[in-house]
């Protein structure tokens, strides 16, 4: 008899579990059947672009990091390596809002602290007091317990106030669109806090870092970002066209998990039964909480403790002539203490090429998340207004946007809060009293496309390993 997996959720970790679960299962002459219900009427999850007009628009993520190597590897077996595309090296600078204006981050600025001193010193970003704090850092006694601390405590307690509230903030908070007084060093700047411990500075593990050619940060490494030359989509496209064995149910949402008696579990959804011996949950934890509130209300509060924030992405297609004050770059990010509505805007068609045609700029304005939740009940048109009037002091636009597109995403964007890997070990153990469950996706072990992958990876060798125990179980049962 085939061991059934269902995987629920066909984002990029649900996905590439399919893909690398096929493999798998051919490599390993697996008697596998493998089923992905998902609940969308589309595949892809926050992963959507589309070529309209000759524009590409990237609706939700817009570039990776390319050079992590689960994701390298995959795009070559996708062959899909011809397609990338790097960030345009001309226009390699971001900036940041302050007093209605955009200040340029100091070359050297690595996502939370400087590299380089002179573009530092010279910085309109911080006040003389507040560099001096900064570049202090290197003499701040490292912390001697390895507890988790807020990112905003770590980034007050090395570097001063200023650099927390004008760079750190806007840098770190933005990426998660969540308040960094709740996030987890440990989780979301991990690199920096084994840079403390190590070097006993960030700045100092930085510049030695540096020295040594070493790869020490997810931070604004533009020439290591990539995106594909039609989109991220790509990536999608080409991971459902390999799903050769797999059926996929689209347009089927999974309410509960029951056990089953035909096989480990049935699972309820909007559409058909199924049955199940395992179930690979690559869904946003606090969407898996609920699917499984029935069957153990313990792991369901462990697993809507990770919790997920709604944003919107805001398209903006302008005429170049109509942008005022154009800044060559990749876009800026706002700092809560400007009080503005938005958080950040990137200049998309200056990233990449091919985004739009000369004539044009497209600008993505993310708006919500778990900084301003309550904006997302706004209805699109006011959105949409929102984004272009936020924009416009900056860039001293004279003529509304000659095309826009929004785009929301409901629990897109997990956000990792103080004890995350603690919280995450604890659903794995608790995850070990249902033969067959695993939890994979962006709320567990990194948010970044290729952290997907590489999860969604370690999902299906995990799965095979525990298909071929259960398979040698067997055989040494019928005999
Ligand atoms: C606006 C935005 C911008 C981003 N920008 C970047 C970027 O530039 N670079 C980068 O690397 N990362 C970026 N990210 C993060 C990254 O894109 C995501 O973390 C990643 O794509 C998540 O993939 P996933 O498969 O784990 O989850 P998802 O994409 O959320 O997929 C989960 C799937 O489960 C389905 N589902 C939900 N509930 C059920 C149910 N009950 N039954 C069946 N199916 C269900 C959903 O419909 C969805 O398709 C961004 C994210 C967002 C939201």
């Amino acid at each position: 008899m085939k061991y059934t997996v269902a995987i629920v959720g066909g984002g990029v970790t649900g996905l590439t579990v399919a893909y690398r679960l096929m493999s798998l299962q051919k490599q390993n002459d697996l008697p596998i059947e493998i089923v992905l219900i998902e609940s969308n009427d589309r595949l892809g999850g926050v992963i959507k672009s589309e070529t309209i007009d000759n524009f590409i628009v990237e609706h939700g993520p817009d570039a990776f990091l390319a050079e992590k190597p689960e994701l390298k590897n995959l795009l070559t077996e996708l062959k899909l390596t011809e397609d990338l595309l790097s960030t345009n090296e001309h226009n390699r600078q971001a900036f940041i809002a302050q007093n209605n204006k955009l200040v340029p981050l100091p070359v050297g600025f690595f996502m939370i602290a400087p590299t380089q001193w002179l573009p530092f010193i010279t910085s309109p970003l911080f006040s003389f007091l507040g560099k001096l704090r900064i570049a202090l850092e290197v003499a701040v006694p490292k912390k001697n317990k390895p507890y988790d601390e807020s990112v905003a405590d770590f980034l007050r307690r090395r570097f001063g106030n200023e650099l927390l509230v004008r760079a750190g903030q806007p840098l770190v908070g933005g990426i998660y669109m969540a308040d960094i007084n709740l996030l987890s060093t440990q989780s979301t700047l991990p690199q920096f806090a084994e840079l403390e411990r190590r070097f006993g500075s960030v700045i100092k593990g930085l510049v030695e870092a540096g020295h040594h050619g070493v790869n020490t940060a997810s931070g604004a490494r533009y020439n290591l970002f990539g995106t594909l030359q039609n989109g991220t989509q790509m990536l999608i496209n080409q991971l459902a066209e390999q799903l050769t064995n797999v059926k996929v149910y689209l347009n089927t949402k999974l309410i509960s998990v029951e056990r089953g008696s035909e096989k480990n579990w049935q699972l309820e959804t909007t559409g058909s039964q199924f049955d199940a011996d395992a179930i690979v949950f690559a869904l946003p934890s606090i969407l898996a909480a609920q699917t499984v509130k029935e069957l153990d209300p313990v792991l369901s509060n462990a697993l809507a403790k990770i919790e997920s924030s709604n944003s919107t992405v805001v398209n903006l297609l302008y005429n170049k002539s109509d942008i005022g004050k154009p800044h060559k770059g990749f876009g800026f990010v706002v700092p809560s203490v400007e009080s503005k509505k938005i958080i950040a805007a990137g200049f998309i068609s200056q990233k990449f090429s091919r985004r739009a045609s000369n004539d044009y700029e497209m600008i993505r304005v993310f708006i919500g998340g778990q900084l301003a939740p309550d904006l997302c009940n706004l209805s699109d048109e006011e959105l949409v207004n929102l984004a272009q009037n936020e924009i416009s002091p900056y860039l001293e636009i004279k003529s509304p946007a000659v095309k826009t597109w929004l785009s929301r995403w409901p629990n897109g964007l997990p956000f990792y809060q103080l004890e995350h890997k603690q919280t995450v070990k604890n659903i794995e153990n608790l995850a070990k009293n249902h033969l067959g469950f695993f939890f994979t996706g962006s709320s567990y072990n990194g948010l970044g496309i290729p952290d997907c992958v590489r999860d969604g990876e370690k999902t299906a060798a995990l799965l095979a390993t525990h298909i071929q125990q259960r398979k040698l179980q067997c055989l040494n049962q019928a005999v």
